[in-house]
């Protein structure tokens, strides 16, 4: 047996290992919260990786993608287009020039930030003739610490835009809060953010289920630090990257 084979193998037994030992956590942490572990999806954050490490990660079970750059995700899935019943989720901040390849690339967005950008996508979906793009909205909870998605106040008017769109479906909340030592001290945001989705919840404000039954209100929250914490407060989508693939190589 060549030496790449064997390397082959040895990295897709660490992904499965690693793939099971998160889902036994998600199903901890849902039966400690008295939730059922069906409530809650695994994405796994395959930011940074190649494409060849990303392919063995879905032969060990992978199916639901995160990604936080547009570019680089559109050349992955491009290499990776043999590949079925997977999905891509963008999980990080959505620049108005790349939306056009963010529509072309994801399935969920979920990094809604802005009224303009919602109107920019609906529109975009159009001349790219994609009838409904799911999305999230991203909630900023952690004001100066992180600046990321949209603050509390413009959340009615966001949510208002994709209602009144024609090719968007508003799925869910997502939020990212600040990094915390102790992961305990993020629970308050991930409370936050399940308060909000209730509110617009009994509104009816969100999309139901599609055909892989995302919608009626996601919670997207929790990374590898916190995804305990953040089931026990309501998650239904949590977003693991460094528990799956490992530590990051650094980028600049
Ligand atoms: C990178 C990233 C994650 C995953 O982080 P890990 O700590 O590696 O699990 C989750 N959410 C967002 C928005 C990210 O950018």
């Amino acid at each position: 047996m060549s030496q790449t084979t064997l390397e082959t193998i040895s990295i897709h037994a660490a992904l499965s290992v690693r793939l099971a030992e998160v889902r036994r956590r998600i199903a901890q942490s849902s039966e400690r919260a008295g939730r059922s572990p069906d409530e809650v999806r695994l994405i796994a954050v395959s930011k940074v990786h190649g494409a060849a490490f990303i392919d063995e990660a879905i032969r060990a079970g992978a199916r639901d993608l995160g990604e936080n750059r547009v570019q680089e995700a559109s050349e992955k899935r491009e290499l990776l287009k043999n590949t079925s019943g997977v999905r891509w989720h963008l999980i990080g901040h959505l620049q108005a020039n790349k939306a056009r390849r963010a529509v072309q690339t994801f399935d969920y967005i979920h990094s809604l930030d802005s009224d303009a950008l919602a109107a920019r996508l609906d529109r975009l979906c159009k001349e790219e003739k994609r009838r409904a793009l799911s999305v999230l909205i991203q909630v900023d909870l952690g004001g100066e610490a992180t600046k990321t998605g949209a603050h509390e106040g413009e959340l009615r008017a966001i949510v208002h835009t994709v209602r009144q769109s024609e090719n968007l479906r508003l799925a869910g909340l997502m939020t990212l809060p600040p990094f915390f030592d102790d992961a305990a001290r993020a629970r308050p945001f991930f409370r936050r953010l399940r308060e909000l989705r209730d509110e617009l919840r009994a509104q009816n404000l969100f999309a139901e289920k599609d055909e892989h039954g995302f919608g009626d209100g996601e919670l997207s929250m929790g990374m590898t630090q916190d995804y305990a914490v953040a089931i026990e407060e309501g998650a239904t989508i949590v977003r693991v990257g460094t528990a799956i693939f490992g530590v990051r190589p650094k980028t600049n």
